[in-house]
């Protein structure tokens, strides 16, 4: 049977030197359960240490963790892709490790990394620069991601940074893309009209949260599915089956 799910596909957590120390994903699952947000998918900046804890935390609620990074591309384009398994995030660990650039965070100018466990306890300080540009372009990213069986998302192409649209000014044929994502600057029902490079691609929202406070009150959106899963998510992006996303 079909119900509905609220979804906010791109969170962040400690791991992302720009996030709250609050962001923790045992603090995130509990406020996620608290506020009925039934799908949640960690996204922190270029590396995905803290989806386990999340998984974890999540275990025994009704919340569902998708196992999902933020990155960023060769053109400081800002890509969420998402996954069903860890299995396929370890693999697109693999990739982005391979991708980053070495250099290491300092930490006084852009925070802290944290990695840390279901339980809130720290295990180590990601000691490599998070917040910096993979040597891969955006069209390899994509490609790796569907590789992969991932969900990739254009991050907020609403904004003047980081996003594919205002880095490019267009989509390239190339980038093979499930959806874009607008902030709350833009209602996503008028974001193909105000921003004409989406075309016809499905258009969501998400809260993009560095703080609970941003994820509480942050945009999120419906999805209608019969079980809580990427497979799922990914059919209700293209609208089959009855599968569908209300913005
Ligand atoms: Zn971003
Ligand atoms: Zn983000």
């Amino acid at each position: 049977m079909i119900r509905s799910y609220v979804a906010d596909l791109h969170v962040h957590s400690v791991l992302s030197p720009c996030a709250a120390v609050e962001m923790t994903p045992r603090n995130i699952v509990r406020h996620a359960a608290e506020y009925g947000v039934n799908i949640i998918a960690i996204t922190d900046h270029n590396a995905c240490d803290n989806v386990t804890a999340a998984l974890e935390a999540a275990s025994d609620s009704d919340v569902t963790v998708l196992p999902g990074m933020e990155v960023e591309t060769k053109e400081e384009i800002h890509l969420v892709v998402l996954f069903e398994k860890m299995r396929q995030m370890k693999e697109w660990e693999r990739f982005v490790e391979a991708h980053r650039s070495g250099r290491l965070n300092d930490e006084k100018r852009f925070g802290a990394q944290f990695v840390v466990d279901a339980g809130d306890n720290l295990l180590r300080v990601k000691e490599e620069m998070l917040l910096t540009p993979l040597t891969a372009g955006v069209a390899e990213v994509s490609a790796q991601a569907a590789a992969l069986e991932g969900l990739c998302i254009a991050s907020h192409v609403d904004r003047p940074v980081y996003s594919l649209i205002n880095q490019l000014g267009f989509i390239p044929p190339d980038v093979i893309l499930d959806a874009v994502e607008v902030s709350r600057r833009v209602k996503p029902q008028e974001a193909a009209r105000l921003i004409p490079a989406i075309g016809g691609l499905p258009v969501i929202t998400a809260s993009d949260a560095h703080t609970i406070d941003d994820f509480i009150d942050g945009p999120k959106i419906t999805l209608f599915l019969e079980k809580p899963s990427l497979a799922e998510i990914r059919q209700a992006l293209r609208n089959q089956n009855q599968r569908k996303v209300v913005v």
